[in-house]
């Protein structure tokens, strides 16, 4: 059995999806934000319920998908803790194991790309992100990079592995698929035979280009891809969004929808209203939920009912991601769209945390108990 291996053209990233053949839980390592529906088809092709999203490092050149994942599956996140990835369920250290089923992959620490960079060992194939490459390695001159740091990782973890260990490296920008720590050791140009000096030389003469998205990918990632926060938008603004009309506040789209401009829509679950508690006259659609739970099919029908075209809409779901996932589909179907930020419940961690202001419930605007 073989991880499944999934590519991204646009940042050339392999994404990797593990399960146990008999519960069919899984994990998805390094998932990417616009492979998300190819993701989920793959797990519902696969019959799989995702049990974990795991990064292995905090990437700069593409957005992760592992919020996203989370609010669409259930799945818990997990990334290296020392990468900073505060939104992230689990922090992983070395050494740390995820299960799923009856599978197990391990976290094992290797930093050099980003000192938090970690590699996964399952049964006898290891997904080493961008540490190990193959023939080659991760750049190690940006993001808290240490050469010196990956000529360890590499020579002192990944190559201590069995030769026989299968590589499945996080890029490949030539169309290679895997490799082997075998043939890593004896024959990976930059490391056979090389000392750490001449290691380090081969490393600061790359002289590689800024990674394109780096400024957009690294803060992005360091909340799993989603932003949940309302982050100094005063009440009245909306701010401007890719692919729907906007992010505005809670207090906004209150205010809209009372006075008859826009209409709300609740896209949580009908058990998420029971439990939690509802918005009396607020549309009830839930978005499309899966797997496990009931899938709605009827969405674009009903959303389009909710709100013919040339309406406003705003989107509300638990803590701000599905609500864009829903504002995305709306505005597809030529809806004007808003999503709804920190949605009903808030973004408890970042409460906690980072100070926030929470969601619809919090800020005291209409409700009751399910
Ligand atoms: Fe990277």
């Amino acid at each position: 059995m073989q991880p499944i291996q999934l590519f991204d053209p646009a940042s050339s990233t392999y994404t990797y999806v593990i399960f146990d053949e008999t519960t069919r839980e899984a994990v998805i390592v390094d998932p990417v934000d616009e492979q998300l529906e190819r993701d989920l088809g793959t797990l519902r092709q696969y019959g799989l319920k995702l049990l974990w999203t795991v990064e292995t490092h905090a990437h700069a050149d593409h957005i992760t998908s592992a919020g996203l994942l989370a609010e669409h599956t259930g799945a818990q996140t997990a990334a290296p803790q020392a990468c900073g990835i505060t939104t992230a369920a689990m922090q992983l250290v070395d050494g740390d194991e995820l299960r799923f089923g009856s599978e197990v992959i391990k976290a094992l620490h290797t930093p050099g790309h980003t000192a938090g960079s970690m590699s996964f060992l399952w049964r006898d194939h290891v997904l080493t992100g961008d540490s190990l490459l193959v023939n080659g390695c991760g750049r190690t001159d940006f993001q808290s990079g240490s050469a010196e740091d990956m000529y360890h990782s590499l020579t002192q973890v990944l190559f201590k592995l069995a030769d026989t260990t299968t590589v499945w490296p996080g890029h490949d920008y030539q169309g290679r698929t895997h490799s082997t720590i075998g043939s890593e050791r004896v024959g990976n140009p930059r490391l056979a035979g090389k000392s750490v000096d001449a290691f380090k030389a081969i490393m600061a003469a790359l002289h590689l280009p800024k990674p394109r998205r780096i400024d957009e990918a690294v803060p992005a990632n360091l909340t799993s891809g989603v932003r949940h926060d309302a982050d100094g938008m005063d009440a009245h603004t909306v701010r401007p969004a890719p692919g729907y009309a906007g992010d505005i506040s809670p207090a906004l789209a209150c205010a809209w929808w009372q006075a008859g401009e826009a209409v709300l829509v609740d896209v949580r679950t009908d058990a998420e209203r029971e439990w939690v508690g509802f918005i009396p006259g607020a549309v009830a659609l839930a978005w499309k939920q899966w797997p496990g739970m009931a899938m709605n099919p009827a969405f674009d029908e009903e959303i389009l009912e909710a709100g013919p075209k040339g309406s406003k809409l705003v989107m509300l779901c638990r803590s701000g991601v599905r609500s864009i996932a829903a504002a995305k589909r709306a505005t597809e179907l030529g809806l004007q769209a808003y999503n709804i930020l920190e949605g009903f419940e808030g973004d408890p961690d970042a409460q906690a945390h980072r100070g926030k202001k929470g969601g619809w419930r919090l800020q005291g605007l209409p409700w009751r108990q399910g």
